[in-house]
This record gives C-alpha cells, sequence and structure tokens, in this order.
C-alpha cells in the first residue's frame, strides 16, 4: 500500500488516481454538481474564470474536473487560457495563435538540428489532428 500526500489539502492518504484524499474527493464531487448546475442554466457555454466566480469553485478544481473529461459528456465548452499567451482556447495547450509560431520557430530552426525536425512533424501533425477535431 503506497502513502501519498492529497495534492489539494496535503494530508497523508492511500494513493489513488485521484490524488485526493477521501474529503477532498467529496468535496471535488460537490463542486462538480454545482459546476454542472451553473452550466445546464448558462447555455453550456462559459470561461473558467466565469465559472469559478459563479460558483465559488476554485479554477484549478474545474480546470481538473476539464483535463479529465467530467465536463465534455454534457456537451458543455468551457474555455481555458493559453498556457503562452492568456487567449481563451477550448482544446489542447496552447491557442492556434501560439501553436503556429511555434511550429514556424522550429521550422526555422530545421537545418541544424534534425532532431528538432522530427518534433517539428510531430507538433504539426497534433495541431492538424487540434483542427480537425474542432469541427
Ligand atoms: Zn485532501
Ligand atoms: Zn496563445
Amino acid at each position: 500500500m503506497n502513502l501519498a500526500n492529497c495534492i489539494e489539502c496535503g494530508a497523508v492518504m492511500v494513493d489513488n488516481p485521484t490524488k485526493l484524499c477521501p474529503n477532498c474527493i467529496r468535496e471535488e464531487e460537490l463542486a462538480e454538481d454545482k459546476v454542472s448546475e451553473y452550466l445546464r442554466e448558462n447555455n453550456r457555454k462559459a470561461s473558467l474564470d466565469e465559472i469559478a466566480k459563479e460558483t465559488g469553485v476554485k479554477v484549478k478544481v474545474i480546470f481538473r474536473m476539464l483535463k479529465r473529461g467530467r465536463l465534455e459528456s454534457s456537451g458543455v465548452e468551457i474555455s481555458y487560457p493559453c498556457e503562452t499567451c492568456g487567449a481563451p482556447i477550448f482544446e489542447g495547450r496552447l491557442c492556434d495563435n501560439c501553436s503556429q509560431s511555434i511550429a514556424k520557430q522550429i521550422k526555422h530552426d530545421d537545418w541544424q538540428a534534425p532532431e528538432k525536425r522530427e518534433a517539428a512533424k510531430k507538433d504539426e501533425k497534433m495541431y492538424t489532428k487540434d483542427l480537425f477535431r474542432r469541427k
């Protein structure tokens, strides 16, 4: 039996995939209910900040729910900030602009680093997939 610290309150607990202690799991379930209810009443479209402000649930908790796919099933669209510039995005970690400029930058370095070329190809593929999924 592995012990770990709860990522939310730091309590020592038996390690589990959620990385949360039983108390925090319960809190998070309550938070999920609150957020789902809010989204049901608000056209299923809102930004992370808005939801946090309206429900009193912490942004990082909502973000975690989002990343776990807990909110997808209800057909909600929640925007969250791009990791680089903070523009609202719905998928992946970067907005279109940032993923494009990163891809360009990698291409620019192509001639000197073959391994970067591979990475760029992979990035482009991911980017295309993202575009595709957004449709
Ligand atoms: Zn906890
Ligand atoms: Zn960006």
